[in-house]
């Protein structure tokens, strides 16, 4: 905090820091896992932050829960069964759900409290918790792909905080043998994979555990998030079979709402950079 003015996210291991005007705390709380604090900013609407870290604003979150889930869904040629791991602020859930094709989306974050506070603080982003085809389970997101039945979903989303503390293990070479365990013949996982240009480091053994756990198709998307260091993110597809093509024509009759996905932002965030290339040439 840089004084009783700003929210500020100090990154050391990057030498980053990002902050956000606020006008008040709003609430904090010790969860079984987490610390989670909740501010009300001057011009980025709610946030929230857990362990430190800021993982949601009302302003700009549309960038995040779009791109971690259009792309992925409009990839798979046919999606039904969805599974998403963390995503405990709901945002995910809601645009996994504007798919009329999809017909079940389980959701699987390891805290709870997570949730009740999203419920107050970012409702637009819980209005599709009750519908028919979403389920809500709170509990450990490696123990229950691991318990998974084979061959049983086809899509996993893995929006979970940072690779430490309960989210680690879900960055593993065993993780990703049980997702693709869990996978179906042309199932996609897809995980919020950090920033390019920050953490390539990351992104280079996500890509490495993912190819050996027998994903031998991998794409990452690009796209902006201005409240996570840099303001550049990422998302990182693991497929078993190709993930080149994507249903261009019906991601652009998509038929609901976005902030920002489309299908030419679809086509757009597929380019790799230039220092991207050269590093998984
Ligand atoms: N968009 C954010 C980001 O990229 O950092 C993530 C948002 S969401 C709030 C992250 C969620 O991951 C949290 O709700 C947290 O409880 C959940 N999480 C962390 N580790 C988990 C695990 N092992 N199983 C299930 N959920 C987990």
């Amino acid at each position: 905090m840089l004084d009783d003015q700003w929210f500020n996210e100090a990154q050391t291991a990057t030498g980053t820091a990002f902050s956000l005007k606020i006008t008040r705390k709003l609430h904090e709380e010790q969860s079984e896992f987490q610390f989670l604090e909740i501010y009300e900013t001057e011009q980025f609407g709610n946030l929230m932050v857990i362990d430190g870290c800021t993982m949601v604003s009302t302003r700009d979150n549309f960038f995040y829960h779009e791109m971690i889930s259009h792309p992925v869904l409009f990839t798979h040629p046919n999606p039904r069964n969805v599974l998403i791991i963390g995503g405990g602020d709901c945002g995910t859930l809601r645009e996994v759900l504007k798919h009329p094709g999809v017909e079940s989306a389980v959701q699987i974050d390891i805290d709870e409290r997570v949730t009740r506070l999203a419920e107050i603080y970012f409702p637009e982003l819980c209005e599709s918790n009750n519908d028919p085809r979403a389920d809500l389970k709170f509990i450990d997101g490696i123990k229950w792909v691991k318990e998974a039945a084979p061959n049983s979903v086809d899509i996993i989303i893995v929006d979970s905080t940072d690779p430490v503390g309960p989210a680690e293990g879900l960055f593993s070479a065993d993780f990703y043998k049980d997702c693709y365990k869990a996978l179906s013949e042309n199932g996609i996982v897809v995980q919020q994979s950090e920033s390019a240009l920050l953490h390539m480091k990351i992104l280079k053994e996500m890509r490495a555990e993912m190819q050996a756990a027998g994903f031998n198709h991998q794409q990452t998307v690009f796209f902006p998030q201005c409240i996570y260091p840099s303001g550049w993110w990422s998302a990182t597809m693991a497929s078993k079979s190709d993930l080149s093509k994507f249903r261009e024509q019906d991601a652009t009759n998509k038929g609901f709402e976005t902030v920002y996905y489309n299908s030419d932002i679809h086509k757009a965030s597929l380019a790799m950079p230039e220092f991207f290339k050269k590093a998984f040439a």
